[in-house]
Order: structure tokens, then sequence, then C-alpha cells
């Protein structure tokens, strides 16, 4: 990227670090939030959808497409809350700051109220700073959307700093895996966690933060009879599991969902209700982080659409609220009380015919018996990258869309 000292004004690039990119095109974000836009105007309108909804995460991947199926889906006042960087000394800002901006001037032009609040949401301060939003402009929220995807939380009493981990527990974990810029195929074997780091995971990732937000919108009075809070999980294959479900991660949401059961409980004199949907895997940001689990979504992306059931976060989520959340549904949960909007991912023919591929694929064989391009595609767009449309050899001002 190149940007004169006077303006922010420069052509874009991807610059990709390994499962990273870290320059982000505002003109491409732009189009990708619109296209999640036009795809829930098409699917028409949700009905009894919630009016005041309150997303933590809401700038990429999956809490961004609760943002835009709240909004343009059942027309609600959205607040989104998320930790991302703006635009700095020649630097772009991240993809999710220009999703917002994005996702506001569409709201704004739609007349729908749009608010948003960049820092950390583990944090007290931003805690307060939401609740005030929610007092000042909307009153109460009747759904919570929790959708963080974090590697670290400063926790806010101590003020100690936890990280995550993506490793297995118990015993060595080794399995193929896709090393996205190389585009090879190979073994990696990853040690397990110790204890310390298990337990850090699931302070990370689990359901206390949850808990909190939940707790604090309760005692400012925040909360109307009857609201509903969903937070998202996954669950995968065997393949995945020693690394996902069997790991440290695993832990983490195990604890996520046992906290749905702690809230409800807790806020039974509401009415609240609190779920964990089960959702299926997808390209993002967090999970282009895991190892194994591109190579298993490029696998998964060939066999789905040639099933012709493909979805990304936005199909997801519009399933969520209008076959399970809303439209006049009572959720259909499984044995464990979750919500499943993994059932296509799931179904044994498509579970079977990955199970073949997965035997199959190889460097060699990569592209032909994968969708990796399809992978690699959708990794550009979440950057704003590879959008149809966008011209990008042109110069773009890097502090707006
Ligand atoms: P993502 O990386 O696209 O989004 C993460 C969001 O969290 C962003 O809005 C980011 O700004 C925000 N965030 C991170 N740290 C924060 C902090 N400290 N304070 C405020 N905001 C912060 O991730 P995603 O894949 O959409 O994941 C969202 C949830 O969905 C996670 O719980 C994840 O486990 C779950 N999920 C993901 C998949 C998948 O395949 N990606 C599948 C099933 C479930």
């Amino acid at each position: 990227m190149s940007t004169t000292a006077e303006t922010n004004i420069s052509v874009i690039n991807p610059r990709i670090r390994g499962f990273i990119c870290t320059t982000a095109h505002p003109t491409g974000c732009a189009k990708h939030v619109q296209e999640q836009i036009d795809y829930v105007k098409k699917q028409g309108p949700i009905e009894n959808a919630p009016k005041n909804v309150l997303i933590i995460g809401a700038s990429t991947g999956y809490g961004l497409a609760s943002r835009i199926v709240a909004g343009f889906g059942g027309g609600a006042k959205t607040l989104g809350v998320f930790f991302e960087k703006t635009p700095e000394g020649g630097k772009t800002g991240t993809a999710g700051f220009y999703n917002t901006l994005a996702y506001e001037k569409a709201a704004q032009a739609a007349g729908l109220y749009a608010k948003s609040i960049n820092g950390d949401a583990f944090s007290d301060e931003i805690k307060a700073q939401t609740i005030e939003a929610i007092k000042k402009d909307i009153g109460k929220v009747d759904l919570v959307v929790y959708s963080l995807a974090s590697p670290k939380r400063v926790h806010p009493s101590s003020k100690t700093v936890y990280s995550s981990v993506l490793k297995p527990i118990g015993s060595t974990f080794s399995a193929k895996s896709l090393d996205t810029d190389k585009e090879v195929v190979k073994d990696v074997t990853i040690e397990p966690a110790n204890d310390r780091e298990i337990s850090d995971t699931i302070v990370v990732m689990g359901g206390e933060d949850w808990q909190m937000w939940m707790d604090a919108l309760k005692d400012a009075d925040c909360l109307t009879e009857g609201a509903t809070t969903v937070a998202y999980s996954y669950i995968g294959p065997e393949v995945t599991w020693p690394i996902y479900r069997d790991g440290a991660i695993g832990k983490a949401k195990a604890d996520l969902e046992k906290a749905a059961a702690a809230i409800t409980n807790s806020l039974k004199n509401k009415n609240v209700k609190a779920f964990v949907s089960i959702n299926k895997a997808v390209v993002t940001q967090a999970s282009a982080a895991i190892p194994v689990v591109p190579l298993y979504v490029s696998l998964l992306f060939k066999v789905m659409k040639e099933h012709n059931v493909h979805e990304g976060c936005i199909e997801q989520i519009y399933r969520l609220f209008a076959q399970q959340l809303y439209n006049g549904n009572v959720p259909a949960l499984d044995e464990a009380g979750r919500i499943r909007i993994d059932d296509l991912e799931m179904d044994p023919r498509i579970q079977e015919a990955v199970r073949k591929l997965w035997g199959e694929v190889s460097t060699e064989n990569l592209k032909e018996i994968s969708d990796f391009n399809g992978y690699r595609k959708e990794f550009l767009q979440l950057f704003g990258f590879g959008l149809e449309g966008v011209n990008y050899e042109a110069p773009v001002d890097t502090t707006k869309v």
C-alpha cells in the first residue's frame, strides 16, 4: 500500500501473513456488507423480530451477520460492540472497522438506528458505556447476541491477561493440515495443552463474560421481560475433535454451553431465555487460525456446493432468526438443549463424502478434490478483496467507506 503523508488516499492490496491479512479494503468491505444486506432483504422480513438488539462481537463473521439480519430482516435498532483498529499512520483500519462504517451508512439510509462501541468487551468500562447508550437511546434490549472470538482476555477484576490456546488435551495430535499460504497439505503435530493453558482458555472463551454481560444488563434494568440471548458454538466432525471439541477450546465451549442454563436460571424472574446455537464451519478470521479447519472447510465447501446446500454466515444467521428464534417459532433443541443450525453440515451424506475426500486429499489434488479456491476467495473477501464490481486499481480513502 502506498499512502502519501498528507492524505489517506491509496491503492490497497492484500498483504497476507499466514492466516491473517494485515490490510483491508474499505470499498470491498462495504460491498461485502451490502451483499449480505441484499441477501437478507431478498429472503423477506422476519415476523415478531426483536426490536432492540445488542450484538457483542458485531463487526465480522457471525456477529456482523447477526447485526445485518436483526437490522435488515427485522427492522431492529442495533448496538454493536467490537474491538477493531482504526486507520492510522498510513495503515488501513481492520476489516471490522470498515464493515461497521458500511453497516451504519446503510442503516442510516434505511432509517434504522445503529450505534457502535469500539473497545474491549471484556472490560467493565465498555460494559458501562454500552449500558449508558442503551439507556439513553433505546431503553431496553430484547435480544443479546454474544459472538466474541478472541485470543486473549484481560480479566476485569484482577487485570490478569489470559490467553487461549488451540491445542489437544491429554495426548499429542497429528493430522493433515493445510498451509493456506503455500497451498501445501502436510501433517501437523500439536503438543497437548497443560492444565494452566486449559483453564486460561476457559477464562477467555468460556461463559463467564457472557454471564457478566447479562448480569450487568439486568442490574441496570436494560433487559425487556422475556428477552432472549444467544451465544455461538461449534461441534463439527470427528477429524476436528482432538483440536476442537475435545481440545482446550472445546472445554471453553462446554463452559459457554453450561452458562446458557445458568443465565436462564438467574434471569428467570424476567423470563429471559439463553440459548447456545451450534453453527456450521465457515470462513472467518477466527476459524482461519485453527489448525486442520481450513482443510476441512475446503473439503466441506466442495461437498456442500455439490449438494446445493452451501451456506456462509449470513445464510446461517437468517435461518437461525427465521426458523428458530422468531417468525412464530419455538427453537428446536437437541438432547443437550442447544439450537442446531449445523444440521446441513452434519448430514451423514455430507460427512461421509467429506470423510472419503479427507483420506485422499494431498497437495497434488488439493484444487481438484477440494474447494480450496472457494475457501481462498471467501478468505480474501473477509478483508474486502476480490469482490465483484470493485476497482482495486483505484486509490481509495482509508478513513471512510
Ligand atoms: P470473528 O473473528 O469473525 O469475529 C469475532 C468478533 O469478536 C469481532 O467482531 C471482533 O471485533 C470481536 N472481538 C474480539 N475480541 C474482542 C474484545 N476483546 N472486545 C470486543 N470485541 C472483540 O469470529 P467468528 O468466527 O464470527 O466467531 C464468532 C463466534 O462464532 C465464536 O464464538 C465462534 O466460536 C463461533 N463459531 C464460529 C464458527 C466458524 O466456523 N467461524 C463456527 C461455529 C461457531
